[in-house]
This record gives C-alpha cells, sequence and structure tokens, in this order.
C-alpha cells in the first residue's frame, strides 16, 4: 500500500533520510520510533507530499507520490495526517471542523457529510461535543476531533506523528484507545511513537530510524522484545 524504495532527502547539504526501504501493507499498522531528530517526521510529510524528497520513490497503491506533481493534491486528499498538535480551526464548532475537508476540498454535499461527521464524532466518544469549540475542549478531546476529522476524509491511510506526545498524561488513554479501535477496523496505519506498550500491543510491524537509515525491522513483538541494532537497545532501554 506504501513503498518506500531508496529513499533520500536533505534539508540543504544535511542528509536526514539515507536510502529507506519500507513497506506498508493494507491494513497494516506501522510504528516508527527512534530518537529525536531521526527524520520521523520528515519521513512523514514525504509520504504526504508535505516534503520533497531528491532520491528513490515513496508509491501508495503505486501511485508515485511527487510533491512537485500536479497530481499532489488529490494523491494527498488519499492518506491523512494527525499532527502532535491538533491545528484545529478555533472558530469552528467540533463538527465544522470535521466537515471541513469534505465539504471544501472534495466538494461533497453538506447534508451528507454533516451526517457522517456526526457519526465519526460518536465513534471517537464526542456525541455529546459536536457544538463545542475547540477552546473548550480538553486535549484528549481535541485530538480525538483531529482523529475524526482525518477519518471524515475517508483515507487509504492515516499517518500519525506523535499523537499523544502534546497531551497530559491522564489523556494519553483515550487517544491510543480511539487508535487501537481504527486498528482492529483495519485502518492502514503509520504511527510515530513513544508510547512502546501501544506499539508492542497494537502494531503488525516496527520500523527503528536512526542516522537516516532504518536500523530496524519486524514484527512488533521481536522488535521490541529482542532488538538486534545497539541504537535500539538504547533507545528502548531510555524509553520504556
Ligand atoms: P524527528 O521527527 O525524528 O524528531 P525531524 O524529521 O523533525 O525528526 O527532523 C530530522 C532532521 O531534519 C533534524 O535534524 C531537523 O533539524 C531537520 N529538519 C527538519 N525539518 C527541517 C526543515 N524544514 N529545514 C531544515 N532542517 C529540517
Ligand atoms: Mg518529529
Amino acid at each position: 500500500m506504501i513503498r518506500f524504495e531508496n529513499v533520500h532527502k536533505s534539508y540543504g547539504n544535511h542528509e536526514v533520510l539515507k536510502g529507506i526501504d519500507a513497506n506498508i501493507s493494507k491494513g497494516e499498522v506501522v510504528c516508527l520510533i527512534g530518537p529525536s531528530g531521526s527524520g520521523k517526521s520528515t519521513l512523514l510529510r514525504c509520504v504526504n507530499g508535505l516534503e520533497d524528497y531528491q532520491k528513490g520513490r515513496i508509491t501508495i497503491d503505486g501511485d508515485l507520490i511527487d510533491a512537485k506533481a500536479s497530481s499532489i493534491s488529490a494523491l494527498r486528499t488519499r492518506v491523512s495526517m494527525v499532527f502532535q498538535r491538533f491545528n484545529l480551526f478555533p472558530h469552528r464548532t467540533a463538527l465544522e471542523n470535521v466537515m471541513e475537508g469534505p465539504v471544501h476540498v472534495l466538494k461533497q454535499n453538506t447534508a451528507e457529510v454533516r451526517d457522517r461527521a456526526a457519526d465519526l464524532l460518536r465513534r471517537v466518544g464526542l456525541a455529546e461535543k459536536m457544538q463545542a469549540y475547540p477552546s473548550s475542549l480538553s486535549g484528549g478531546q481535541q485530538q480525538r476531533v483531529a482523529i475524526a476529522r482525518a477519518l471524515a476524509m475517508q483515507p487509504e491511510a492515516i499517518l500519525f506523528d506523535e499523537p499523544t506526545s502534546a497531551l497530559d498524561p491522564e489523556m494519553v488513554g483515550e487517544v491510543l484507545s480511539v487508535m487501537r479501535e481504527l486498528a482492529e477496523q483495519n485502518m492502514t496505519m503509520l504511527v510515530v511513537t513513544h508510547e512502546i506498550q501501544f506499539a508492542r500491543e497494537v502494531a503488525d510491524s516496527v520500523l527503528f530510524l536512526a542516522d537516516g537509515h532504518i536500523v530496524e525491522q519486524g514484527p512488533a513483538a521481536e522488535v521490541l522484545r529482542n532488538p538486534t541494532h545497539e541504537r535500539t537497545q538504547d533507545f528502548l532501554r531510555r524509553v520504556t
């Protein structure tokens, strides 16, 4: 579904990704872990065409991601992204935030989108908060609105960039449990996270990024229990 082939990415002469090869199958949940500054966000942004890369290929279902191509805006709607900071529109209600993309980007019928958006908000446990503005919601609730907003685009995959890192500890669980449900419903997900317990329980596979390379990849249980690379061992010692 998402394929990385020898992907290289530099900012100026700082090479961040030095030949990434990886595959994410349909319905698979892949956790991307690695030290801060290793290029995890950069990798996600390349998938969504928010960043260009210099060498190699990224494809979604065989279609090449090329940030400079005119087709990129159409491709971008096929993969949703959930950020660490939820980036909701402050002057729109939860329901309006979820409706925004389908109505304004996909030009779908407003009444149908409203029904679907309401369903999605119920699905993430926010039936009571549809008319609430972001400022009156907790961080965990805002992030659940952001997940509903991502789902409203009916994407083929969702990329999560440290979705719980900005949350107070007591709100991490409610967001992870929504993500866990999506995983059970076979959503294709690439998740950058430091939540190793979540990775262990939910991920099908784990990629460990360090020094511009995927230094370890495999079934979550294996990589997290028996990391072979020294960098992975160090990292896991520090976060667990
Ligand atoms: P991670 O998400 O793993 O913490 P990032 O992908 O954010 O890492 O960053 C990887 C490296 O690329 C870092 O050294 C960072 O400083 C650099 N970087 C990220 N974004 C930019 C940018 N827009 N311009 C220049 N350098 C950047
Ligand atoms: Mg990052």
